[in-house]
């Protein structure tokens, strides 16, 4: 009987609605220990690149990992993968709650959706069972209306649901999936691989327990756990104050992103930071599994306009920069709600933020006209046009049928100039952070297999100082300085990638775990020990991470991506125009050599592409790469 996993893996086939169960050993797991891993294992393996993102072939995968679901604060997150609808690449996509440890306790680590349902249909999982069911009474509902209708349907309150909204069926490419509407798997699209699929939903119910290897060991190191998120500065500020409480930092640093990524400084920011968030719309704390941080913000407010009800979730850092500083928008109630429709609609907030900011600097430089939006000014600063283009891009109406694409196709698409004012890594719209104020971060998003996404990678303002004590166990033992590029940065970035990826391999809330955060290094490896009962090591841990991020790589080599694909946006290859950073740039020629000599540390060749020795030594000899007769 394994510990911390069940061995199972549940596997749906939505064109002849076949369902079957995969049972899979330790050395299986011990191998992709989950999230990252497993979905780069299963999109190599059984996803050809050449599939249509949106069509029957592709695969969709949930992944929770071997300690999902155990009694510690953060082991709860789950992440889905697929082919991109919005990049043509490899997707992941996180999130946390409650979803992943009621899969595990409803008996499967992990579910692969592939083929397409003739109708909308929704599965329903529960203690080692599961159903395809009909759907056409959820079909066009908004997320919230799909959760209480479907808990209805299956007479079960404490089901926990993921589903999507119309954004997600009218197969937007950035429709995000959604949890308990305080949860989100955000990024690369996933809410349009399930729409076409006609799945609007998964619920799961579990009454089943996890099996422990060591219970007494595990309740000891949460019960530390615990207690050292009430005294770990970084924790006791995310209880408090919440991501909100990222903005007047981000502003003073100068890294804000304001208009487009025109500056790195918002005039109208404290009107969108913490103390503006709680004096105006602020309700109350929520949570997830297990977790005693409780960084996540609920919002109220009784107004005409902007009307907001704390079951739909609040703004994060992410979404009020997307919505804020991006957009030249300090009006707090109407970012607010344009967060709390695209919960409900099932967009992603970091992209439809950065698409409405390309719209908008097209506005400015008369690439869009009022020809094209029916009169309306998209004039940086109007929140009216903000909550407008929410609506038309979830409903691929008008202008919003081209938004809907991203900005890169859109780009392509409105032509006359308009990939000037484009920004996005690998087809994907970038996590709001300017990378001139973060240089490692910059590499991570250059990098990262899902491009421009801030959780690929460690941020660099919390290891300079002292800071960098957080990664002594990771063998760098020098402080760094946030802005500067050089080998130093590149090692640091090879190295913290890697300690980051742990969180995203395993399902750990980066909130709750290491580098920044409460959890260390060891406690980390004994937990894993006492859930799974593997002598395991903080090695063999990394090694898994590596592992996934090869995967992912070979994936997206497979997919046509190239070096060229490994680059910055032309903004920040430019001088920053205001504030601390004004000047600062990255310089072209420069970066391709920090990402070749990151290449190098990988065993990746001068095409990025990871050597048969580095295939070999990861043990990913199964994959056609890896033969030794080419
Ligand atoms: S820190 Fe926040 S996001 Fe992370 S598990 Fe806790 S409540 Fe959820």
């Amino acid at each position: 009987m394994p510990h911390g996993y069940n061995g199972k893996i549940l596997a749906v086939n939505l064109s002849d609605e076949t369902i079957e169960v995969r049972e899979l050993d330790e050395r299986w797991y011990r191998t992709y220990f989950g999230g990252s891993g497993i979905i780069g294992k299963i999109l190599c393996d059984e996803v050809a690149a050449d599939v249509d993102p949106l069509g029957p072939d592709n695969v969709l995968v949930f992944a929770c990992s071997v300690v999902t679901g155990a009694p510690l604060a953060g082991f709860n997150r789950y992440a889905i993968g697929a082919k991109s609808p919005l990049t043509g690449g490899f997707a992941r996509t996180e999130a946390a709650g409650f979803w992943g440890p009621e899969l595990k306790f409803a008996g499967f680590d992990a579910i692969i959706i592939r083929g397409t349902a003739a109708r909308p249909v929704y599965l329903w999982i529960t203690d080692g069972e599961a159903q395809i069911r009909d759907a056409a009474g959820l079909w066009g509902l908004d997320n919230w209306q799909t959760l209480e209708q479907l808990k209805a349907d299956v007479a079960e309150p404490k089901a926990r649901i993921v589903s999507i909204g119309p954004a997600g069926e009218n197969l937007v490419s950035y429709a995000c999936v959604q949890t308990d509407l305080e949860h989100f798997n955000g990024r690369t699209g996933m809410g349009a691989v399930m729409g076409a699929k006609n799945l609007k939903a998964i619920g799961v119910r579990g009454t089943g327990k996890l099996s422990l290897a060591d219970p007494d060991k595990v309740k000891e190191i949460g019960t530390w756990h615990r207690e050292r998120i009430k005294t770990h500065p970084p924790n006791i500020g995310l209880h408090k104050v919440g991501t909100p409480g990222l903005v007047k930092g981000v502003n003073d640093a100068g890294f804000f992103p304001t208009r487009n990524f025109q500056q790195g400084q918002f005039e109208g920011a404290q009107k969108l930071a913490a103390d503006a968030y709680h004096d105006t719309i602020f309700d109350s704390r929520g949570t997830c599994f297990q977790c005693t941080v409780a960084c996540k913000r609920r919002v109220a407010l009784d107004d005409e306009t902007y009307p907001l009800d704390k079951r739909f979730g609040g703004p994060e850092y992410e979404s009020i920069a997307a919505f804020g500083s991006m957009l030249a928008i300090d009006d707090l109630p109407a970012v607010a709600y344009a967060n709390q429709r695209c919960n409900l609609l099932g967009l992603d907030t970091i992209s439809t933020g950065g698409v409405i900011a390309f719209a908008m600097e097209c506005f400015e430089n008369g690439i869009i006209t009022t020809e094209d939006t029916g009169g309306k000014s998209l004039a940086f600063g109007d929140a009216e046009a903000l909550t407008w283009l929410v609506e038309e891009i979830a409903a691929k109406r008008g202008l919003g049928e081209v938004l809907a694409m991203g900005v890169k196709q859109a780009a392509a698409k409105i032509g006359n100039g308009a990939e000037r004012y484009a920004f996005h890594i690998k087809g994907q719209e970038l996590g709001l952070h300017d990378g001139r104020g973060k240089s490692g971060m910059g590499l991570g998003f250059a990098l990262g297999p899902t491009g421009g996404d801030h959780i690929e990678t460690p941020h660099d303002v919390a290891f300079q100082g002292e800071g960098i004590s957080k990664l002594n166990p990771m063998g760098l033992l020098d402080p760094i300085d946030p802005v500067k590029m050089d080998g130093a940065k590149v090692r640091f970035f090879y190295v913290g990638q890697k300690a980051w990826g742990i969180n995203n391999l395993l399902g750990l809330c980066n909130f709750c775990s290491v580098p920044i955060h409460a959890m260390t290094f060891t406690r980390l490896v004994e937990a894993v020990q006492a859930i799974t009962g593997w002598e395991t090591s903080l090695y063999e841990i990394v090694d898994g991470v590596e592992r996934a991020n090869v995967l992912a790589r070979v994936f997206n080599n497979r997919c046509g991506f190239t070096p060229d694909d490994d680059t910055l946006i032309r903004r920040w290859f430019e001088k920053m125009a205001d504030g601390p950073l004004k000047g600062v740039r990255f310089e072209p020629d420069q970066f391709r050599q920090w990402v070749n000599l990151y290449y190098e540390m990988s065993g990746w060749d001068s095409d990025g592409r990871p050597t048969r020795g580095k295939l070999f030594q990861l043990g990913l000899d199964w994959l056609p790469e890896a033969s030794l007769s080419v």
